[in-house]
């Protein structure tokens, strides 16, 4: 289950972003190639959080499309389910992933004393290595 270490590197992540502040709302950017189930991540975080200050946070996933670019025509197309890296408009083999691999932590949502009635604060991060150029997933 990589729920549990996803949700472990996520939550040491949200904790060094807000410190000692109660976070209410963690907002995660998952693509597709990730291969996360949402619901059992959901069921890990509350795992990995229990008992922390993180417990009670709320998990927020989006999950993003897995996206093909051309070098060769410089079409981007949907990765399909049948997961081929040839270019479906012009058949290169040229072609790298533009998005389907992340797993960023985009935003923390705080409570704060002073009650805005709005989101208060927003913290960014990154997570894991910058690098989706090309590889494979290793699933
Ligand atoms: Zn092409």
């Amino acid at each position: 289950m990589h729920e549990v270490s996803l949700c472990r590197q996520l939550a040491a992540a949200v904790t060094r972003a807000t410190g000692d502040r109660e976070v209410e709302v963690v907002h995660v950017d998952v693509g597709e190639l990730r291969q996360v189930v949402p619901e059992a991540m959901r069921f890990a975080w509350t795992f990995v959080v229990k008992d922390t200050l993180l417990a009670g946070a709320r998990l927020d996933l989006r999950q993003l499309p897995a996206v093909l670019a051309c070098r060769a025509c410089g079409t981007s197309t949907r990765l399909g389910p049948e997961l081929g890296f040839d270019c479906r408009v012009c058949g290169s083999t040229d072609t790298s992933l533009t998005s389907g691999e992340q797993f960023v932590l985009t935003a923390v949502d705080v409570r704060t004393s002073i009650p805005t009635g709005d989101r208060a604060d927003r913290s960014e991060a990154h997570l894991g290595k910058g690098d989706r150029d090309g590889a494979l997933p290793s699933a």
